[in-house]
């Protein structure tokens, strides 16, 4: 008796594997059925934790979770990785940061921006042999929050106001390039913050929480942060990262801001963080002018509608909630931090 072939599973590549979105849009593929190939840097320690949290079945991940050393500055590893790999859908969510980007420039827009372009390279030969869609990280610091343009959305000029932003916004116009000159399926989004438990330790929010469940556990005193009235629109990462893939499986290609529409001041974070700990910031917090940038982005607040309407994406966590369970997790850390002090 004959069976019919089982279909294969859908191929995704992620560049980015390490990180906070890589962890949980990998997550979100591989509950779709997806066989993923992540990208990862060699590093000297081993940065997995991110992977390791991922909530699925050992088997499965085994089975449908590969990971290959590589770097999106290197085009040949690349071009050869992509065309190994056939997939069907690729994210490129390799990047630096924006604060660093001051202190390193240069290798901040080789990968942010040659990166991109690295990838669409590679993109563009699979292309030539197989139907292919690409995701490109974008960001709300494109933008650079120019006074009087909130809420910023598709429309809105870019003014990007760090090495970081600048090779975002080239990463982005490349990618517009790409789709019209060779017609590749190729999407921009347009992210503005979003945030986790899984959100890095440099990044001042996740830096305010980790600091508050500390102080809490009285493992620290103070907090040295930058510019408290920056204000961000922050979402929540798991939100995020399902509005990355909706855009791979429109019928065309686009570019959409993906945001909560609220906008909160970093000192509006301090509140809802410490408070929720029965801390008050303002006897913890102290101003170091080493976490300003030379040239700050004031106020972003995104105009999602576009991602709404085409998508059908909403956010479902609200500033109050991505809050309280960033702080949750961090207060148990430092729990666990200061027990094993103890036992020490
Ligand atoms: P993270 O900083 O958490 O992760 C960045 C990832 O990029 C890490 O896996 C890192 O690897 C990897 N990476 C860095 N350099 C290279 C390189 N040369 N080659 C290959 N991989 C590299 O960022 P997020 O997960 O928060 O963000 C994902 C993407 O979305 C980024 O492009 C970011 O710029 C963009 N974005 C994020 C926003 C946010 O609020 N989170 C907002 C808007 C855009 P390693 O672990 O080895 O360092």
């Amino acid at each position: 008796m004959s069976t019919a072939p089982t279909a294969s599973p859908r191929r995704a590549f992620v560049t980015g594997a390490t990180g906070q979105d890589g962890s949980y849009l990998i997550e979100l593929l591989l509950s779709k059925g997806y066989e993923v190939h992540g990208l990862v840097r060699r590093t000297s320690s081993m940065n997995r934790g991110r992977l390791d949290a991922i909530k699925i079945d050992d088997e499965l991940r085994k089975q449908r979770l590969l990971l290959h050393y590589g770097d999106v500055t290197d085009v040949a590893c690349l071009a050869r990785l992509i065309l190994d790999v056939q997939p069907d859908e690729i994210y490129n969510l390799a990047a630096q940061n924006v604060r660093v980007s001051f202190d390193n420039p240069l290798y901040t827009v080789q990968v942010g921006g040659l990166g991109a372009l690295n990838m669409l390279e590679a993109v563009r030969e699979l292309s030539s042999k197989k139907s292919v869609r690409f995701y490109q990280a974008g960001t709300s610091e494109m933008f650079g929050g120019a006074p009087g343009t909130a809420p910023q959305s598709e429309t809105t000029p870019f003014h990007p106001r760090s090495p970081y932003a600048c090779g975002k916004a080239y990463a982005f116009h490349q990618t517009v390039n790409y789709r019209e000159a060779y017609g590749l399926f190729a999407c921009n989004g347009i992210l503005f913050n979003h945030e986790s438990p899984r959100r890095g330790e440099t990044f001042v929010t996740r830096k305010i929480t980790l600091a508050a469940g500390r102080i809490r556990e009285g493992l620290q005193d103070k907090l040295f942060l930058g510019n408290l009235d920056a204000k961000r629109d922050w979402g929540y990462a798991q939100d995020f990262v399902e509005a990355m893939w909706l855009m791979l499986q429109q019928d065309e290609p686009d570019d959409y801001v993906v945001a909560t529409g609220e906008t909160h001041s970093v000192e509006d974070f301090l509140d809802v963080s410490f408070g929720r700990l029965e801390l008050d910031w303002r006897e913890h917090v102290e101003l170091d002018p080493r976490f300003l940038r030379p040239t700050e982005v004031h106020l972003l607040q995104g105009d999602a509608s576009k991602a709404q309407e085409k998508l059908g994406w909403k956010p479902t966590t609200s500033f109050a909630e991505l809050v309280r369970l960033m702080v949750d997790n961090d207060w148990e850390l430092a729990r666990r931090e200061r027990e094993a002090a103890s036992k020490a």
